[in-house]
């Protein structure tokens, strides 16, 4: 083969190679471009081979000839293949675009269970008073629950509470007020005490507004100058805090074994403002709390000395205020873990 022979060769193959490289539409196809122009049985191979029958004054020219055309073929395929990949990529883009104009997954959110509102709500009424937490077990010794609350073993007070025994020394709490005794022996007869204990409490009941599970706040103060007015202030202050500013109270006489004297206190009906209706049984108050000045007994039984100090306590039934604060007409809600019930409480 002569010069110009190769150099017609070489162009016809530069043509075919350009008419064919526009057919490659995929990967497969390119490979078959590189193996017809490119690989060990093309025409570029076997022109690299004739290269030694051609004489050497011509093997100058022959050889430009032979590294542009390589040089073209390899360039038809390398734009192919680089054209491919980037349809490729804009194929892939295409494909796992995120649209944002789709709603994302939304996560649900739950909202706070009645009852945890309510001590959440007491719990930061009494910070702002400068009250501390203190909380106790929901299994209680005797001694804690009873005792030291001056109810002594067979006392008929014990009656009023129908609990739970673990053993003969151990029980579940009947009341947060053994957290009152927990409190007193950390004091060691030191005052000041102001604190409040919510929990749990457990008896033995069961009706609409009774269950063996219910919740107490518990208050307890104990200064040398604590008196009978900060008490009644106190639980104004917090029953217009939890049931708005209109509502009268008032205190009744009442009895507890751990006060002295005690009362109970009662607000004015929210529902018909005092006239009486089914709420307040036609009395136009509703009893709420039960409260009175520490028993002198309880302070000598806590080890504190009673001529030096005073105290006031108080016991707030959860369930009970956040029944009469939501309108919930039987206590057992609040333990049957029903999302449609609580999903009633959520705060958009
Ligand atoms: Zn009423």
């Amino acid at each position: 083969m002569n010069l110009e022979e190769f150099k017609k060769k070489s162009e016809e193959e530069i043509a075919l190679a350009q008419k064919e490289v526009d057919d490659v539409k995929d990967e497969n196809s390119l490979n078959l471009f590189k193996g017809k122009f490119l690989g060990k049985n093309s025409n570029l191979t076997s022109f690299f081979a004739s290269m030694k029958t051609v004489p050497n004054e011509e093997k100058k020219d022959f050889g430009i000839l032979l590294t542009n055309l390589k040089t073209k073929l390899n360039a038809f395929f390398q734009k192919k293949e680089e054209e491919l990949k980037q349809i490729a990529l804009n194929h892939r883009l295409e494909k796992e675009r995120v649209d944002i104009t789709l709603p994302g997954y939304q996560k649900e959110l739950g909202s706070k269970h009645p009852f945890y509102a309510i001590v959440d709500d007491v719990t930061d009424f009494f910070l702002g008073l400068g009250y501390d937490v203190a909380e106790g077990p929901d299994v209680e010794s005797d001694e804690n629950n009873f005792e030291l609350m001056n109810i002594p073993k067979d006392h008929p007070a014990r009656d009023m509470q129908d609990s739970f025994s673990i053993d003969e020394t151990t029980i579940l709490r009947s009341h947060t007020s053994c957290v009152q005794a927990r409190v007193m022996a950390v004091a060691k007869g030191q005052g000041p005490i102001k604190v409040i204990c919510p929990g749990k409490v457990y008896r033995r009941d069961n009706d609409a507004t009774h269950s063996h599970q219910f919740g107490q706040i518990e208050g307890l103060v104990i200064s040398e100058d604590a008196t009978f007015a900060n008490l009644l202030e106190t639980l104004t202050l917090l029953l217009r805090h939890l049931f708005g500013d209109k509502r009268e109270v008032r205190f009744r006489p009442s009895f507890f074994p751990f006060t002295e004297p005690s009362v109970e206190a009662d607000i004015s009906c929210f529902e018909c403002n005092g006239k009486g209706c089914s709420l307040c049984k036609h009395t136009g108050w509703i009893e709420i709390l039960g409260s009175g000045m520490v028993n002198p007994n309880v302070l000598r039984l806590n080890g504190f000395d009673d001529k030096k100090y005073k105290g006031f306590a108080f016991g707030i039934g959860i369930d009970r205020v956040a029944m009469l604060k939501y309108g919930i007409d039987d206590i057992k809600r609040f333990y049957a873990n029903d999302v449609n019930f609580i999903d009633q409480f959520r705060k958009e």
